[in-house]
Formats: structure tokens, C-alpha cells, sequence
């Protein structure tokens, strides 16, 4: 699995690094250009598309919804379809409706999860999109 954490506190990267970085490799980003940069090198230059970007909503200069947005529109420009498109689960501190429904509709986000993040959660949600196995619990300590 080909994982990108954006996120622009070093503390919060680090934090998901070290839950997901036994599942595969795992790119980093603290801003939201750079890592659109990343994505659509992934896509074009690399050719291997990230499987799973974990995307924070609050970051300076551009937000994560935005970048959300533009990792869409990336897709679409490079003729991803949408059964090929990346998992891309938003994280958010902030508990409110008006930013999830943003991420699900405007944004076409697979998936949203609170912070503070834990271990079990995330697992659950990556086991619920196919990108772990569903024994998660019992192969990985
Ligand atoms: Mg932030």
C-alpha cells in the first residue's frame, strides 16, 4: 500500500506514520501544494497512484478541502475512473457537519475521521475500503 499523510502539524504526521508505516510506504507532507504535487507525480510521473491519502481539513494556505478537490480533479484530468480513484480519508479536529458534508459532496472524499485519531479506528476504516486486511487486529501488533 502506497500511502500520502498531509497534515500540517509535524506531531500529527508523525503520529500516523507510526501507525500505518508496517502496511506500506509512507509519503509525507506538512502543505497543500506540495502535496498535490506529490499526488499528481504519483499519477504521472511514477505511474502508481497513492492507494490512501489521509488529508487534514485545517492546514494554512490551502485547506484540505481544497486539496481534496484538486486530487479529484487531478484524477479526472489523467483519466482515473472512478472505481480506480485514491482512498482519500479527510481528519479533522473540528466536529462539524457543514465540514464533512463539504468533504463528501463537494469534495468526493472516501471517508472522514475524527481526531484524536486511534489505532483501532483507523484500522477499522482502512479494513472497511479494502486496503487491509479485515484480521487486521491479529497479524499486527
Ligand atoms: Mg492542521
Amino acid at each position: 500500500m502506497k500511502v500520502l499523510i498531509v497534515d500540517d502539524i509535524l506531531e500529527n504526521r508523525k503520529l500516523l506514520w507510526e501507525l500505518l508505516k508496517n502496511y506500506g510506504l509512507c509519503d509525507m507532507s506538512g502543505d497543500g501544494q506540495e502535496a498535490l504535487d506529490m499526488f499528481e507525480g504519483a499519477i504521472t510521473l511514477d505511474q502508481e497512484p497513492y492507494d490512501l491519502v489521509l488529508l487534514d481539513i485545517a492546514m494554512p494556505r490551502m485547506d484540505g478541502q481544497e486539496v481534496l478537490v484538486r486530487m479529484r480533479q487531478l484524477e479526472r484530468d489523467n483519466g482515473i475512473a472512478p472505481e480506480g480513484q485514491t482512498a482519500i480519508i479527510m481528519v479533522s479536529a473540528v466536529d462539524a457537519s457543514s465540514e464533512v458534508e463539504k468533504a463528501f459532496k463537494v469534495g468526493g472524499c472516501t471517508d472522514f475521521l475524527h481526531k484524536p485519531i486511534s489505532r483501532g479506528r483507523l484500522m477499522v476504516k482502512l479494513s472497511e475500503h479494502g486496503l487491509i486486511s479485515s484480521n487486521w487486529w491479529a497479524e499486527k501488533g
